[in-house]
């Protein structure tokens, strides 16, 4: 079987969780989003969406019980696990003890610096991991902001969290997310996933991301200053209710003229809203102000 256990000690069997949760006396923390992935199909599923090469470094955030790891150890070079309860040390210590490849970091994964963590290793590096709720957003915008690239990331997110990454213009739930997401990557959903996957099971449904990254963003879109763009997105989402006009003219240092001017090129209405321009619309925006400025 994949990772070389027997069935025996499948970390996706409920009763084996339960048995591993006893043993090494511990409590999921709900607070750290501790929902087990007890569901084979679902883990064999992540892991071929992550297409992993025998040349990968593999980085997981929240390892948990290894279940995860273990599969990732047995198709990738390296795997770097990073893990903020340390008092899973030990069940981790003992599920991963066949897994010579696995670095365990006991760290936050959102204070840590992937530069620095990820000095000695060398690319392809890929994301895998079952992320809990409350990390996804900053999370995914450090791997997408960092100077190192993340050639793929397959991440296992709250329902509403891939909606968002997915969702289009004047669609409720379009944000700066979606526009930055969608720039830095190819993105789709691989598979949808009930609550029943889990030990404990979460409140929510869940989805699989696929983020493909762009090898170069900037290029593929035309885009002619990255700096501008994110500062007029986040200008444009940052006080959504305003016109694009007010928010640009709040949420940046450009001069009115500069904003009516490049509205203006643009052949924008006066009172368009920042929530109505997809991707390319920031893009052609941003490099008109680029040439205003
Ligand atoms: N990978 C395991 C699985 O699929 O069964 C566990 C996934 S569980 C949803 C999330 C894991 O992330 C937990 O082990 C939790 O302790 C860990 N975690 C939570 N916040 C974290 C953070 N800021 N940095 C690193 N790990 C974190």
């Amino acid at each position: 079987m994949p990772g070389g256990h027997g069935s025996m000690n499948d970390l996706t069997r409920p009763s084996r969780v339960v048995e591993l949760l006893r043993q090494f006396d511990l409590s999921p923390s709900k607070g750290l989003g501790q929902n087990f992935l007890v569901d084979r199909n679902v883990l064999e599923k992540i892991v071929a969406l992550a297409e992993i090469e025998s040349s990968d470094t593999c980085i997981e955030v929240g390892p948990g019980l290894g279940t995860l790891t273990r599969e990732l150890a047995a198709r990738a070079k390296r795997v770097v696990a990073i893990e903020k309860d340390k008092k899973l040390s030990p069940v981790l210590a003992h599920t991963l003890a066949l897994c010579p490849n696995v670095d365990l970091c006991f760290a936050d994964a959102l204070q840590v610096n992937w530069f620095e963590v990820l000095a000695l290793y060398t690319p392809p590096f890929k994301v895998v991991a079952n992320l809990p709720y409350y990390v996804t957003t900053p999370l995914v915008m450090a791997f997408l902001e960092s100077p190192l690239y993340f050639e793929r990331l397959v991440i296992l997110v709250q329902k509403e969290v891939a909606e968002r990454m997915l969702a289009t213009p004047l669609k409720g739930d379009y944000g700066a997310l979606s526009v930055a997401v969608q720039y830095h990557c190819e993105v789709s959903v691989g598979a949808k996933i009930a609550a029943t996957a889990f030990f404990p099971p979460p409140k929510v449904a869940s989805s699989v991301v696929v983020l493909q990254r762009r090898a170069d963003p900037a290029a593929f879109y035309g885009l002619n200053s990255q700096e501008i763009f994110f500062k007029v997105v986040r200008a444009a989402f940052g006080q959504r209710r305003k016109t694009l006009r007010n928010a640009l003219l709040g949420g940046t240092e450009y001069s009115l003229s500069v904003v009516e001017k490049a509205l203006a090129r643009s052949l924008m209405p006066d009172n368009v809203r920042g929530e109505t321009l997809d991707v390319k619309a920031f893009v052609a925006l941003a490099n008109i102000v680029a040439e205003l400025i």
